[in-house]
């Protein structure tokens, strides 16, 4: 269903020219097929607008999504515009603007919303399809990615480094005595305490670092194009962060600390497997334990030493 159509600059007063009913079915049916093509839903809208430019010209789309995914604009926008709103049954889906620098006539407006008719299911079905996914990859406590999403990440950015011959990161990021703040607190507690180390070490990461959960009370997070140094300063940013960061109890303060072993992949280095990079930050995280916890070890300073 379609609704809210909106016309900016009105409509000229030039002859209609519907199409035949034919002519409309043919369309449909073939913009229809086309939309089956995808289940990505900006592959889907440049579907749609690739498809409808033989029944009406436009020369750009935007489409605001009701969730959080950005604008995505097609085209280029024009003085002349008309807009509507989608929605199912289900729920609002995003606003649609259409742009030209000619006005619309009242038919073309006819035939897009008949096309619209065709666009709105295939892209509530791509916009479905798009939340599954993410949520498949996600930590639902914590809403980091999980070890499915690290895995694809990790095989992604070390293959990525090793074309390019950058330098990768990875923390392995542990939280110390958190047996104990189960113990004394409760699962439930403890359950806030590893959202808020989730949080903490968002805060401090750039945006292009990944942060993932990858078990019970430890995290990884990816630096891309980062070296040992880089490394350490972003770690120690986030053992700082955790050590300041305190979950509220009973009035009383709940406080943590992370033990961190870093491991990285050097320029120049031949092929590494993940399981290499793992095992040296986990080596390192080792050490940071033994050291007395709230601390960050690289595996260089661990290979230096031994
Ligand atoms: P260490 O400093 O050596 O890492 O000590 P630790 O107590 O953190 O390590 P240990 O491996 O002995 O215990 C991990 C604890 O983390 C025990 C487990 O119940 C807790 N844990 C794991 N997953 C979750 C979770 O999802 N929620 C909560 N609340 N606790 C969890
Ligand atoms: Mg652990
Ligand atoms: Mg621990």
């Amino acid at each position: 269903m379609v609704i809210g159509a909106n016309v900016a600059n009105g409509t000229s007063n030039l002859p209609l020219t519907p199409l035949t009913p034919e002519q409309e079915l043919a369309s449909r049916v073939r913009l229809g097929q086309a939309l089956q093509m995808s289940l990505e839903p900006a592959e889907v809208l440049t579907l749609f607008y690739k498809h409808i430019q033989s029944a009406v010209s436009i020369s750009g789309l935007v489409f605001k999504f009701a969730n959080a995914n950005p604008d995505q604009k097609i085209g280029r926008e024009c003085l002349h515009h008309c807009d509507y709103r989608l929605t199912t049954d289900e729920g609002y889906l995003g606003e649609i603007i259409f742009s030209r620098s000619k006005r619309f006539v009242e038919s073309e407006l006819i035939t897009l919303e008949l096309l619209l008719s065709s666009l709105i299911y295939p892209l509530r079905n791509a916009i479905r399809y798009q939340k599954a996914m993410r949520l498949a990859l996600l930590d639902p406590l914590t809403l980091v990615g999980n070890r499915a999403a690290l895995d694809s990440a990790l095989s992604r950015e070390l293959q990525l480094a090793e074309r390019h011959d950058h330098e990768l990161s990875l923390l392995l990021i542990d939280a110390d005595h958190f047996k104990k703040i189960n113990d004394d607190y409760g699962h439930h507690r403890g359950d806030l305490v590893l959202c808020e180390i989730a949080k903490g070490i968002q805060s401090v990461c750039r945006g292009s670092d990944i942060t993932f959960r990858y078990g019970g009370e430890e995290f990884v997070v990816l630096l891309g194009k980062t070296n040992a140094d880089g490394a350490k300063i972003i770690a120690e940013r986030i053992r700082q962060q955790i050590a300041q960061t305190q979950v509220s109890h009973n009035g009383k303060a709940i406080s943590t600390t992370v033990s961190i072993g870093i491991a990285t992949r050097q320029s120049g280095k031949l092929k590494e497997h993940i399981n290499d990079l793992f095992e040296r930050a986990d080596t390192a995280l080792y050490q940071a334990k033994a050291k007395g916890r709230n601390c960050v070890v690289s595996s260089d300073d661990v290979l230096v030493a031994q």
